[in-house]
């Protein structure tokens, strides 16, 4: 099996990068992951309650997002408590020319959320057992 197939190996990576930096960051996406995009009255608290206690713990957090109005987004986390550091824009501490934005991991509902999900929840847990955090 691929390395970062088994999702103890990526799980493992994100505890090793936390200690060593004391940050993870952490892109989510919006529409469908935070924001109910098609209006149907769905709920994503979850995800919203890990970002912010992502957020207690100095990760940097990145909106990923293909939403074109960059005011509605901003304005929607902020209503909502929905931390971020950014949006679509690397970290200022990760310099790159990469169209690609730099994260340890991405949340996003079309990315396999239920695994990045339970990891990050993991990460926290094991960084908790361990008083790292
Ligand atoms: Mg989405």
């Amino acid at each position: 099996m691929d390395y970062y197939l088994n999702p103890e190996n990526s799980s493992n990576r994100l505890v090793d990068e936390y200690i060593k930096y004391g940050t993870l960051v952490v892109a989510f996406d919006f529409d469908d992951t935070v924001y109910d995009f098609h209006k149907k009255g769905r709920i994503y608290s979850d995800v919203t309650k890990l970002l912010q206690k992502l957020k207690s713990i100095n990760c940097y957090l990145i909106c990923w997002t293909g939403q074109e109005d960059v005011e509605f987004v901003k304005s929607y986390l902020k209503e909502n408590n929905i931390p971020f550091d950014a949006e679509n824009e690397n970290p200022p501490f990760h310099k790159s020319t990469s169209r690609k934005i730099y994260a340890n991991t991405y949340l996003d509902d079309r990315a396999g959320l239920k695994q990045v999900f339970d990891e990050l929840n993991s990460v926290i847990k094991t960084l908790l057992t361990h008083k790292y955090i």
